[in-house]
């Protein structure tokens, strides 16, 4: 796909160069539309050859396989916090001590939506009265963040307050003042490792500060949404503190509410999630989910355990996933500097882990971009999507995800997608 390369700042054009650059960008742009692509950067799921990796699972655990290590017959009712076995493998790669763990369904956001609802009807351990609808319940947003994080709150009216993020994951200073200040701040959503969408790893010193400072709300909760835990995207398996050793050694045992899950290790529909916490948390999350289950799928967990084996496995098996993902990211990022380094119209994370890409383009040009795109066959996230209400104050913010499309589709929608991010803004800059 012939792109323009508009390799000169653009900001230091004069306007008559803007003119022409404008002229050649919509040449290049109505040429583009011509080629009715029909292309898709929005999904952050695996492609099929990531799931083709854990085809061994439809065969596991086989006929006559259904005893777990304890003897429990995985067939039958029962054991609402999941295989033991499984626990013993997820706890140190959640950092959460097994006796701790609950392994549920097939969805950590089922889990973390279980916890907000039940807190919103019932207030959580702590709580003096339900953080329901009207109570002013609020919750503290990094952003950009995690789309389904927001809507959730939005669905249950629970007020959510950005938070920008830095380097370090939230900026903790801010944090800090908003929970100590307001009664009605109930909770911090955190994407602690390789955050969606900005692949922010968070420093010991921000995991020890949310852990350890002081709320006014005595029952605040951090949900920490551990969704990328072991996905690197490089050699370096980048780790990050212990939030629930680090609350506890605070003093504030019940504060992290932390949240996984297989669905981008294994099977995204089938995997298994996971919720750790103090034994009063889990206590209490399975006071109310035994009212709404006998128990969890318990077959399914004896096939992951089978099939994983050992955390260790769980790393070998994410080695699989690098070795299809990392080309994708690769590309993404090659693509993303050929044709706008240097040009001043948009910057970009470089993740180390996790599904995203996060890219800056001019403020006021998000949602041009986006639209540009989808007229020339390019799905992108609607802009604004990594903020609470779908609402990016600065137009600014354009979230990637490079897994699922093959090669060299992801190459023509990232280079549909640079020609854009130029177009929209030379249009930005003759305004
Ligand atoms: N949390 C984050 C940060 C995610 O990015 C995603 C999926 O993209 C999820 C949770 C969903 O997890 P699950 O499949 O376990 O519900």
């Amino acid at each position: 796909m012939p792109v323009t390369l508009v390799t000169v700042s653009l900001t230091e054009l004069s306007r008559d160069e803007l003119t022409r650059t404008l002229d050649e960008l919509r040449g290049a742009y109505d040429e583009l539309r011509g080629r009715a692509l029909a292309l898709d950067l929005t999904r952050g799921k695996p492609s099929a050859e990531q799931l083709d990796l854990a085809e061994e699972l439809l065969g596991l655990p086989g006929a006559g396989t259904h005893t777990a290590a304890d003897g429990t017959d995985t067939r039958n009712y029962g054991g609402l916090r999941g295989l033991a076995e499984l626990r013993e493998i997820f706890g140190p790669l959640l950092d959460v001590p097994a006796g701790q763990l609950v392994a549920f369904g097939n969805s950590s956001l089922e889990l973390m939506h279980e916890c907000m609802v039940h807190a919103a009807l019932f207030g959580v351990p702590g709580s003096t009265r339900p953080w329901a609808p009207g109570s002013g319940a609020a919750v503290l947003c990094p952003v950009p963040g995690y789309d389904r994080h927001f809507a959730l709150c939005e669905k249950l009216g629970i007020e959510m307050i950005p938070v920008p993020m830095n380097g370090e994951g939230p900026d903790l200073a801010e944090v800090e003042r908003l929970a100590a200040e307001d009664a009605r701040v109930k909770g911090i959503w955190c994407v602690p490792k390789y955050s969606n969408p900005t692949g922010t790893v968070y420093s010991a010193q921000t995991v020890r500060g949310l852990a350890a400072m002081r709320t006014a709300a005595p029952d605040f909760r951090i949900f920490w949404d551990n969704a990328y835990a072991v996905h690197h995207l490089t050699e370096t398996r980048h780790e990050v503190a212990d939030v629930l050793a680090a609350a506890d050694e605070a003093g504030n045992p019940d504060r992290p509410f932390v949240f996984g899950s297989t669905s981008k290790i294994t099977l995204a529909g089938s995997g298994v999630a996971f919720f750790g916490a103090s034994k009063s948390n889990v206590d209490w999350l399975t006071g109310h989910l035994g009212k709404r289950t006998i128990g969890p799928d318990k077959v399914n967990q004896l096939r992951h355990a089978l099939f994983l084996g050992s955390a260790d496995g769980v790393h070998a098996h994410m080695d699989r996933h690098r070795a299809l993902l990392r080309p994708k990211f690769d590309l993404v990022q090659r693509k993303l500097e050929e044709g706008l380094s240097g040009t001043g119209a948009a910057t970009w994370t470089v993740p180390e882990g996790g599904y995203f890409v996060s890219l800056d383009v001019l403020d006021g040009c998000a949602s041009r971009v986006v639209a540009l795109a989808a007229e020339a066959g390019i799905a992108l996230t609607p802009a604004g999507a990594p903020f609470p209400y779908g609402k990016d104050p600065n137009d600014r913010v354009i979230r990637l995800a490079p897994s699922y499309p093959p090669p060299a589709e992801l190459s023509d929608a990232v280079d549909g997608l640079v020609l854009c991010i130029k177009l929209a803004g030379v249009e930005h800059l003759l305004r």
